[in-house]
C-alpha cells in the first residue's frame, strides 16, 4: 500500500519579481534610545531564504565594543533610571502602549518576518497578533506583581518577602520565531522592572529592532530596551561574559546554550535556557484518526519543521499505523508549500542553504540506517530558494539518529507501539523534554499518559498550542527555567527576605 513517492505537485513556486522583494531595508541598532551603526561600520546582508538572490535587509555587525556600550546603557538605566522605580501601574500603561504599537505595525512586521525567515506571510500575521497579546498579558500582570508576608513567625517578628527586579537581562534569540521569542521574554523582563539588551539571530534581526523602536515611541525610557545585532560568538557571547549582566535568557541550540551556561558561571549569573526538542506525538488506537492526521501534519510541517516544539516523532499504535499513515500521506501530498508570499501556503522556505543540507543529510542517515522513506526526502526547486518537500519515514527504530536528534525540518519519524508502557518509554527515550502530544478519545488514558511524560509542554488532542497564561520550558536537555504566565516574572525577579523585629530585640548577651 505505502510506497516512496517523490511527489512535488503541491510545491508553489515563488515569484522572484514580486514587488515586495524590491526594496532592501537598512536597519540600525538601538542603544540608549539612539540608532547606532557598529563601530566597525560592518553590516550583515540578509537574502530572503525563499527568493534566491533577493537581499531584503541589512543590519550592523556588532563587536564586543558595541555590545559593551549597550550593556553600559542598560546598567545605567537600571541603577539610576526611572524604570525600576516606577509603579507597576505606570509600567503597565507603557507596556499596553507597546502592544497597541505592535498591532498598528502588524502588516509591516509580518512582511519583514516573512521575508527574513521564509515563513508564510499569513502565518507571520498570526504570529504578530499573538505577540501583541503577549505584551497585553504581561502589561496586565505587571501591576499585580507582589511579594509575600510571614505573619506567624513569632509574636514580635514579621517577615516580608520583597519582589525586586533582577537587574540587567541579556537576551539571545534564534531565527525560527524571532518576534514571538523576543515577545515571550522582553515584556516579562520589563514588567518585572528590569532593563534588557537583546541580541537577535544574525539571520533575522529586522523585527526585533523595529520592536525596540516601537517600545521607545510607546514611552519605554532610553536605555531600558537595547538591541545589538551581529554574530553569536562575536556579539552574543559578551552578554554571557560581562559581569554587569545579571540574568542571561538564551533561546537556541543545546550546543550554544551549554557553552554559554558554562561561561556565565564565571560571573555567577542566573541563566535561563530554552533549547531544542524532539517532540513525540503518541496516537492511541481509539484516537480520531482524521483529527490526528491533520494534527500530525501541522506538528511536523509547521514553519517547515523549524520549530522547537515540533511533533517530529510519530509514536502510533501498531493496530492503526497503516490507516493513520495513509491519511497523513494523502494530506502531505496535497499540502501547498513553497512561496512564502503566497496566501494559501502552509509552509515556506528553510532558513539557509547549510540548514537545508543538514536536513537532507538526516534523510540520508535515515535511509542508510534502514528506515523506510514513504514520501519526500528531497530539496525542491533549489534554484529559487531553500525548499524541502514534506518527508515521512516509517519503520524507524528508536536508536536511529532520525529518532534521537533534532532535525529541524519537515521530516517525520514513525515508530509503532503495542502497549501504553512501550509508548511512554519511547516518548521519554530521547535526551529532550520540551513538548509532547497524546491523541486519544479516552480522557483517562490521555491524562494518565501525559502525567508520565517528561516534557514541559503537553497537549491532549492538539499540538503546537500556547497562550500567554501558560508556562513554557524544558525538561532534560531542553532547558532550564520557565517563561510566560506568572512563572515568567519569577525568572526576572529577585526575592529579598526582610526580617522585622517588633519591640525591643532579645539581648544576645545578658549582663
Ligand atoms: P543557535 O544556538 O545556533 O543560535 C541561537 C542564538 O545564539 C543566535 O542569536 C546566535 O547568533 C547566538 N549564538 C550562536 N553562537 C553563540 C555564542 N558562541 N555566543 C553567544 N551567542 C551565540 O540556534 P538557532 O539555529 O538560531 O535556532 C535553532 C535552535 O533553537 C533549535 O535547536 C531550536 O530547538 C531552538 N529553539 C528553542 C526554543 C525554545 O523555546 N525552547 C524556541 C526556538 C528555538
Amino acid at each position: 500500500m505505502l510506497m516512496q513517492s517523490r511527489f512535488q505537485d503541491n510545491f508553489v513556486a515563488p515569484n522572484l519579481s514580486d514587488p515586495r522583494l524590491s526594496s532592501k531595508r537598512a536597519y540600525r541598532m538601538l542603544i540608549d534610545g539612539a540608532s547606532r551603526d557598529a563601530v566597525s561600520g560592518q553590516v550583515i546582508d540578509r537574502e530572503s531564504p525563499g527568493h534566491r538572490g533577493c537581499v531584503v535587509g541589512a543590519w550592523p555587525q556588532a563587536t564586543a565594543e558595541d555590545v559593551g556600550g549597550a550593556i553600559g546603557a542598560a546598567r545605567r538605566a537600571f541603577d539610576h533610571g526611572p524604570w525600576p522605580q516606577m509603579s507597576g501601574a505606570e509600567r503597565s500603561t507603557i507596556l499596553h502602549r507597546v502592544a497597541e504599537g505592535v498591532l498598528a505595525h502588524l502588516e509591516e512586521l509580518a512582511l519583514i518576518e516573512c521575508l527574513e525567515t521564509g515563513k508564510p506571510l499569513n502565518q507571520a500575521r498570526g504570529e504578530i497578533e499573538y505577540c501583541a497579546d503577549l505584551w497585553t498579558y504581561a502589561a496586565g500582570q505587571a501591576r499585580g506583581l507582589e511579594g509575600d508576608t510571614h505573619n506567624a513567625i513569632g509574636a514580635n517578628r514579621l517577615g516580608l518577602v520583597l519582589r525586586e527586579p533582577a537587574g540587567v537581562v541579556g537576551i539571545i534569540t534564534p531565527w525560527n520565531f524571532p518576534f514571538i521569542i523576543v515577545s515571550e521574554r522582553v515584556p516579562w523582563a520589563l514588567g518585572a522592572g528590569c532593563t534588557v539588551v537583546v541580541k537577535p539571530s544574525e539571520f533575522t534581526s529586522g523585527t526585533t529592532i523595529r520592536l525596540a523602536e516601537i517600545a521607545l515611541e510607546a514611552g519605554v525610557p532610553s536605555g531600558v530596551f537595547n538591541v545589538v545585532t551581529g554574530y553569536g560568538s562575536e556579539a552574543g557571547q559578551v552578554l554571557a561574559e560581562d559581569p554587569r549582566v545579571d540574568v542571561l535568557a538564551f533561546t537556541g541550540s543545546v550546543r550554544v546554550g551549554t557553552h554559554l551556561a558554562s561561561i556565565a558561571a564565571a560571573s555567577v549569573k542566573r541563566v535561563g535556557l530554552e533549547l531544542g526538542g524532539k517532540g513525540p506525538q503518541i496516537v492511541f488506537a481509539d484516537a480520531d484518526l482524521e483529527a490526528a492526521a491533520d494534527g500530525i501534519a501541522y506538528g511536523v510541517y509547521h514553519n517547515a519543521g523549524q520549530c522547537c516544539i515540533s511533533g517530529s516523532r510519530l509514536i502510533v499504535a501498531n493496530s492503526v499505523r497503516g490507516a493513520l499513515l495513509e491519511r497523513l500521506l494523502d494530506l502531505s501530498k496535497r499540502l501547498p508549500f513553497g512561496n512564502p508570499l503566497g496566501e494559501g501556503t502552509r509552509y515556506g522556505a528553510m532558513v539557509s542553504q547549510p540548514h537545508l543540507d543538514k536536513v537532507a543529510s538526516y534523510v540520508s542517515a535515515g535511509v542508510k540506517e534502514g528506515a523506510e522513506l514513504l514520501l519526500g526526502g528531497d530539496m525542491v526547486a533549489a534554484t529559487s530558494g531553500n525548499y524541502f518537500a514534506p518527508t515521512v519515514f516509517d519503520k524507524v527504530r528508536p536508536d536511529m539518529r532520525i529518532a534521537q536528534e533534532e532535525i529541524f525540518g519537515p521530516v517525520l519519524a514513525t515508530i509503532g507501539f503495542d502497549t501504553p508502557e512501550e509508548a511512554v518509554a519511547l516518548a521519554n527515550g530521547t535526551p529532550f523534554g520540551l513538548s509532547a502530544s497524546v491523541w486519544s478519545r479516552d480522557l483517562e488514558t490521555a491524562i494518565q499518559t501525559t502525567r508520565r511524560l517528561r516534557a514541559g509542554r503537553c497537549w491532549i488532542n492538539s499540538v503546537i498550542d500556547g497562550t500567554p497564561e501558560m508556562p513554557i520550558g524544558g525538561y532534560k536537555k531542553s532547558g532550564v527555567g520557565r517563561e510566560l504566565g506568572r512563572y515568567g516574572f519569577d525568572e526576572y525577579s529577585q526575592f529579598k527576605g526582610l526580617h522585622m523585629t517588633l519591640g525591643r530585640p532579645q539581648p544576645w548577651f545578658q549582663h
